[in-house]
């Protein structure tokens, strides 16, 4: 996958569009990603006691209500911000030469950077 966790991204589509966030999860069988404080859903939960708190004396009980969580977004909604240049990039696969062993880094593909995205 192009985007891994820890990246910051670029959101194309939804409510969301235009905004930056980091990814906080990763799904490469899904192809989607979940962005921190971005595409947020409304949640609506009930009190449930909490497992394994009734030893500790007294039921112990979450929270109910409407939490907000981000749910994930297809990868192709969003775009890696470089690093280097700032900009939301596409990104490339380069294959280097480290010691002994051949690793492949991501690369920006803006004509003017082209600088590595994984350090
Ligand atoms: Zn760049």
């Amino acid at each position: 996958m192009k985007v891994k966790k820890g990246d910051v991204v670029h959101i194309l589509s939804g409510k969301d569009r235009g905004k930056q966030g980091r990814v906080i999860q990763a799904d490469s069988k899904a192809r989607r990603v979940t962005v921190e404080n971005l595409n947020l859903v409304k949640r609506h939960t009930r009190p449930k006691p909490l497992r394994d708190a009734s030893r500790m004396g007294g039921t112990q009980m979450s929270a109910g209500g409407v939490i907000e969580r981000a749910a994930p977004l297809p990868i192709s909604t969003v775009m890696v911000v470089c690093p280097t240049c700032g900009r939301p990039t596409r990104v490339g696969m380069l294959v280097k030469q480290v010691k002994d062993e051949q690793r492949k880094v991501r690369v920006c593909k803006r004509a003017d950077c082209g600088e590595e995205i994984d350090r």
